[in-house]
């Protein structure tokens, strides 16, 4: 159902009115996790002051350590709908948990998919089995082909609106987080009909270079280029070393634009 072979048309999907794999290339920002309702407010506000309306921010936090901050949950979400109703935007959060879908579909209007749950079935046909856009991130050490079976899972259970997203894979090198496979943009786009997204901030784990790879994503093809935004990375409950802060952000746009790759 994915295969470009059968449906050689590209797969739009609608955003609440932002179109996704139009043509048109887009940026999804927003904090890594949702701490505040003042967190959130303040990123979403620079984010609509440069003409973003794709907002990220994770709720249910998928940690490799159980130690570590493992997000509000629904309360999470409620701030991300309350400031996406303020400033009309579009909520993308993941939701980790098959049982969550139902009532989470209240709040969110992408349920992303986190690279860890890549072969939850149970999860990816709960997805596939309500009426709202998904985005599907690559598993840590997940070939192209296990990435478009899961893909398949979604899509099989009738929801066709399916975004992928490419965000690292596992290698021996150890200067970034993971390695940012960027041929598996136009090879997604090749095999599948599906939006193609790249994330830079968890493929590099980088701040320095967020740009240079989002110029890479943008040319390569990508339907839209995914980074994390924070007022103050600093004192961020999670990925503290690569969230931008509001005039690294505006200078990250700046440049993106000054290099042509991005209107
Ligand atoms: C995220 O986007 O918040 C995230 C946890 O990313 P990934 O699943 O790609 O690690
Ligand atoms: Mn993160």
């Amino acid at each position: 159902l994915v295969s470009r072979k059968k449906h050689p048309e590209n797969t739009v999907v609608d955003l609440k009115g932002v179109m996704m794999g139009d043509g048109q290339q887009r940026l999804v920002m927003g904090p890594c996790a949702v701490e505040s309702y003042e967190q959130v407010l303040t990123v979403a506000k620079a984010l609509k002051e440069r003409g973003i309306k794709l907002l990220r921010g994770g709720a249910f936090k998928p940690r490799t350590s159980p130690y570590d901050f493992q997000g509000l949950g629904l309360e999470g979400l409620k701030i991300l709908k309350q400031v996406a109703d303020e400033l009309d935007m579009v909520v993308i959060s993941e939701i980790v948990n098959p049982s969550d879908i139902e009532t989470a579909v209240e709040y969110l209007d992408v349920i992303q998919i986190g690279a860890r749950n890549m072969q939850n079935f149970e999860l990816l046909k709960a997805a596939g089995a309500v009426d709202k856009p998904v985005l599907l991130k690559r598993g840590l050490s997940a070939t192209i082909q296990e990435f478009i079976h899961a893909a398949e899972y979604i899509v099989a259970k009738g929801n066709s609106n399916l975004m992928l997203c490419e965000r690292g894979i596992r290698t021996y090198e150890t200067a970034t987080r993971n390695t940012l496979d960027i041929s598996a943009v136009p090879i997604l786009k090749q095999e599948t009909h599906l939006p193609v997204l790249v994330d830079v901030t968890h493929s590099t784990g980088r701040r320095d270079l967020l740009l240079p790879t989002a110029k890479a994503a943008l040319a390569i093809g990508a339907d839209a280029v995914m980074a994390e935004v924070h007022p103050d990375p600093a004192v961020a409950l999670s990925d503290s070393a690569q969230q931008m802060d509001i005039p690294q952000f505006n200078k990250f746009i700046d440049d993106l634009q000054a290099s042509g790759l991005y209107k």
